[in-house]
């Protein structure tokens, strides 16, 4: 005898094989649950991608688009440059996206924003 995941309930014998829930009203809300929960990591993994995006946002504002500037004014401890939304290419240079903006490093150290 097996036990519904969403209530503990046995699944009773007129359940088709696979079932996971003891009744179809079940099968519905643990779907609902876990497309709440699914929501919520895309939500947590997209909210430091924006601050990011925002960041940058700033630094152009303040040195402009395709300007580069010393890296260090970009002040990169408060970047991590794990986040990205994708990649793109400009001037032969691979870049990282974040959202409609992306950045290039040049050595040694300066850095260029985009807008994409
Ligand atoms: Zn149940």
């Amino acid at each position: 005898m097996r036990n519904c995941i969403y209530c503990g309930a046995p699944i009773p014998e007129d359940r088709h094989k696979n079932a996971w829930t003891c009744t179809k009203e079940h099968a519905l809300l643990l779907k609902k649950e876990r497309e709440a929960a699914n929501y919520q990591k895309v939500r947590n993994t997209a909210d430091p991608i924006i601050r990011l995006r925002e960041h940058f946002n700033g630094l152009a504002n303040e040195f402009g688009f395709e300007v580069p500037f010393d890296l260090i004014y970009a002040t990169p401890l408060k970047i991590d440059w794990s986040l990205k939304t994708g990649t793109f290419f400009k001037d032969g240079a691979m870049g990282v996206a974040l959202g409609d903006i992306g950045y290039i490093i040049y050595q040694p150290q300066s850095i260029k924003i985009f807008k994409l």
